[in-house]
């Protein structure tokens, strides 16, 4: 299966992230799976009027073109002509290559939520006029219509991700190259179901402060970012906690809240990333598919039970109290020892 990526309008960090694929390594992944990677402006050796040839040619037909894979948001600026970001050499904009090699392909791959809704390279005042590849945002249209289908029947399918996962990236070409990735695999936003029928939240190791709502209040702290510290991972769509990131990380993993950069327009929160918005004290983004009313009624509950170790350590940016051994008081005795 022939692949060819494009990096437009974005900080390039999806093929940084890429590299961490381990198990096997990338290029082992690739080939394994009988993918032939033609073309990547980072990882291929032709550059210059070799790359435009293999591009011209690919343009001609006279190279099958199975996948093309964009990273980046696309500039349409100015007023539509896309000339705020060219392909070198070529004199014609990434916006023009875009979309004459997805009429040519037989999938068209978002990589990162820039590529699929416009993500970071879109926030502000967005003088580029970027967008993503089939949504502007959450709304469908960007580049391509909300009716864009490739060759192979499917829209642009978005691995959103800020950067990606690299599994969610070679997965998603694995199961391209077994013609096993159909329309009912793909979600509203057209994400691989394989990784979005998963919320943060799962496997996070802060889950049993969040049943008891043990809260950190700052970032070091080890509890529930939830209460505090703007973490949404009850909301965002991804294994990143099933799944960890080069073998063991994720943003909660490291005391960092889950800012959900799957989805279209995480960039621009309107309010800090780290701060959980209130109203009355309360979170107004509680999870979705729980009434209000129930969530209310258990956090409370819940908050009145909490341990003692687990309030404590909550707030501290180490286990401070250790789960006690019934009838002994060693770790007690450690911990104090230790303090
Ligand atoms: S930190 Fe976020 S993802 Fe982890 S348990 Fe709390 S709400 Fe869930
Ligand atoms: S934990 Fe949240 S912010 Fe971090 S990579 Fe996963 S979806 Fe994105």
């Amino acid at each position: 299966m022939n692949v060819l990526w494009l990096q437009s309008s974005g900080c390039g960090g999806c093929t940084m992230s890429l590299l961490c694929a381990e198990g096997p390594i990338l290029f082992d992944r690739l080939a394994d799976a009988g993918i032939n990677l033609l073309w990547h402006p980072s990882l291929s050796l032709e550059t210059g009027a070799e790359a435009r040839a293999l591009l011209a040619r690919v343009e001609a037909g006279e190279i099958a073109l199975d996948v093309l894979c964009v990273e980046g948001a696309i500039a349409r600026g100015p007023r539509g002509t896309g000339r705020f970001q060219m392909l070198g050499g070529t004199g014609r904009s990434m916006l023009d290559w875009v979309r004459s090699l997805a009429a040519k392909a037989r999938h068209v791959v978002a990589v990162g939520t820039c590529a699929a809704f416009g993500g970071v390279t879109s926030a502000g005042e967005n003088p580029s006029d970027a967008c993503g590849l089939q949504y502007e945002g959450a709304h469908s249209g960007g580049i391509f219509p909300a009716s864009f289908r490739a060759a192979g029947g499917l829209p642009v399918i978005n691995v959103a991700g800020c950067p990606t996962h690299p599994d969610w990236v070679s997965e998603t070409l694995m199961l391209l190259a077994e013609d096993r990735l159909g329309a009912q695999d793909l979600d509203a936003l057209a994400r691989p179901l394989f990784y979005t029928r998963h919320l943060v939240h799962h496997g996070c190791p802060k889950n049993e402060f969040y049943e008891y709502k043990a809260s950190a209040v700052k970032l070091s702290d080890i509890g529930c970012m939830m209460e505090n510290l703007g973490c949404i991972g009850t909301q965002a769509m991804g294994d990143c906690n099933i799944r960890p990131w080069n073998g063991s990380g994720s943003c909660t993993r490291g005391n960092y809240p889950c800012i959900n950069c799957t989805a279209p327009e995480f960039e621009e929160p309107r309010h800090s990333f780290t701060e959980t918005p209130k109203i009355a004290g309360i979170p107004v983004g509680l999870p979705t598919d729980m009434p209000k009313a129930w969530f209310m009624a258990l956090a409370s509950l819940s908050k009145a039970a909490t341990p003692e170790r687990l309030a404590r350590n909550a707030v501290a940016d180490r286990v401070d109290v250790p789960p006690s051994l019934r009838g002994k008081t060693a770790g007690a005795a450690q911990t104090k020892g230790r303090k």
